[in-house]
């Protein structure tokens, strides 16, 4: 198939920002580290080339409730697309891997866990596969906003499949990222090439509320949604502080959604399903919602309280406008937020003696591990703030040193090995708490600069910048 008849097939009429480079290396064998805003189109730099290259291409993703999205918008176009992973029953898995070993598919998507079970690696082993692509990449690394212990053994899948073409993906990466990201991929370094497209579509309008206290920014807020044409998120860092919002705004009865990490992952899927074809919803939102999302006309992205580091605040507005039409990027900033964020690294850094009671814990209940919750979990490890954050976080911790496999959620947590204090290292936990606190330091440097909101986030970024004159700053100036 030629690149033509190809851009057909997508229904595309020309290329945008580097993808048309991106995909000739790939093609040509080359590795690639792929740096685009959310919803500029990455998907295309790989699924062209896989259509291309001969054999198969599988695509790594972290997102297990968009991969059956983007397998069916694929299937729509004719491409032989498929996804394996947890959400599928027994036969319907089998049906898949009988698929995948008699050559059915030119693009599987596969979570991480994967690896680890025998009949996929069994069926993969009769492919012949010329692309690996991992997307959202920053997952691999710890310094990035949304690790994911499992991204770690990318090299080790790079391996077993052996090691082809391989295109990580993200929308932000900073360089310190971008670096773990080519080492844990195990390529080599001369090999990679770096494609760097940029930070913003021009059409994100940056701004910062300043608000004295927590009542003047409700008010703000609401007075914002009644003038408002079109969909909104307002994200919150902490689920009880949504809650209280939420209950604010029933008073007002302004109708709103609300999504969080408390609600059932039926709750959470019915809730992003309504907002995904509701032109004007209102959506109160933790981070749990939204990566990978694919609405085009969000409107508004508003953040009732400041977030953590900037490359969350970056990933959570790059949500708005992604058909390329006006959007609002507003932060609303009181000084009491920055509390909040404060103890949330707190609890989001445990130290080894937590960790080490976790896991005593988890020792002890080995055998009734499938019928815990977090609830039980954490009336154990009581603290006085009841986020389940920290005990996530510590499992993610257990995991990537390969104390713990599987899923607490699931009903899948294993022990898998025994503990030794060797395994964390105080000044490294220390140190990667510091490294959180200094990057909350930058977002709030964000609300308070004077000059440029975009070019305060591109130097950041350490990424060129090309002028703005659509943030706050720039259009009172
Ligand atoms: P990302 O992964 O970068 O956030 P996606 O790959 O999900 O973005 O693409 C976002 C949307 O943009 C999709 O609907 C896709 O079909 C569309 N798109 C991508 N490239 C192009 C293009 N060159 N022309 C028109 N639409 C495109
Ligand atoms: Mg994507």
């Amino acid at each position: 198939m030629d690149l033509d008849s190809i851009k057909n097939t997508f229904g595309i009429s020309s290329f945008r920002g580097k993808q048309e480079t991106i995909i000739n290396h790939i093609i040509n064998r080359g590795d690639a580290l792929v740096l685009m805003p959310t919803g500029m189109g990455k998907s295309l730099c790989y699924q062209i080339p896989a259509l291309i290259l001969p054999g198969i291409c599988i695509v790594i993703s972290p997102l297990i409730a968009l991969m059956k999205d983007q397998v069916s918008a694929l299937q729509k176009k004719g491409v032989s697309a498929e996804f394996i992973n947890s959400s599928l029953s027994k036969s319907e898995r089998l049906e898949r891997y009988n698929n995948l070993k008699s050559g059915k598919y030119k693009i599987l998507y596969v979570s991480p866990e994967r690896f680890q079970k025998k009949d996929f690696l069994d069926a993969i082993y009769t492919q012949s596969v010329s692309l690996l692509a991992i997307d959202e990449a920053h997952c691999i690394s710890q310094w990035g906003h949304d690790f994911r212990p499992d991204y770690t053994k990318i090299s080790w899948f790079r391996e077993i499949l052996g090691n082809p073409t391989t295109v990580a993906l993200t929308a932000t990466a900073s360089q310190r990222v971008q670096e773990d990201i080519v080492t844990q991929l195990g390529v080599a370094i001369e090999k990679i090439k770096i494609f760097d497209d940029g930070l913003f579509r021009p059409n994100l309008k940056l701004s910062v509320v300043d608000c004295f206290d927590t009542e003047e920014k409700y008010h703000k807020i609401f007075s914002d949604l009644k003038i408002n044409n079109g969909a909104s998120i307002i994200y919150f860092s902490l689920i009880q502080e949504l809650e209280k919002f939420s209950h604010w705004l029933d008073t007002k009865h302004k109708k709103h959604l609300v999504y969080h990490g408390k609600l059932s992952s039926e709750q959470r899927n019915k809730i992003q399903t309504k907002f995904l074809i509701t032109d004007d919803a209102i959506l109160l939102a933790t981070n749990a919602f939204g990566m990978g999302i694919d609405k085009p006309n969000i409107r508004y992205i508003y953040h009732a309280q400041i977030p953590g580091s900037i490359e969350s605040y970056y990933q959570e507005i790059g949500r708005a406008g992604r058909d390329g039409n006006p959007s609002d990027c507003k932060l609303f900033y009181c000084q009491d937020d920055l509390t909040v964020q404060m103890e949330f690294i707190d609890w989001q850094n445990p130290d080894r003696a937590y960790l080490q009671k976790l896991f005593g814990f988890l020792s002890l209940k080995q055998n009734e591990l499938s019928g815990l919750d977090y609830g039980t979990l954490q009336s154990f490890m009581t603290f006085k703030n009841k986020g389940d954050h920290r005990i996530q976080t510590a499992l993610n911790l257990l995991e990537s040193k390969g104390l713990v496999s599987g899923d607490l959620e699931r009903g899948t947590l294993q022990i898998e090995s025994e503990w030794s204090d060797s395994l964390f290292s105080e000044q490294e936990l220390l140190e990667k708490k510091k490294d959180s606190q200094k990057r909350l330091y930058q977002t709030l440097l964000y609300t308070k600069t004077t000059d440029c909101r975009r070019k305060f986030i591109h130097e950041y970024f350490d990424s060129t910048f090309n002028g703005c004159g659509n943030c706050d700053l720039c259009l009172e100036g």
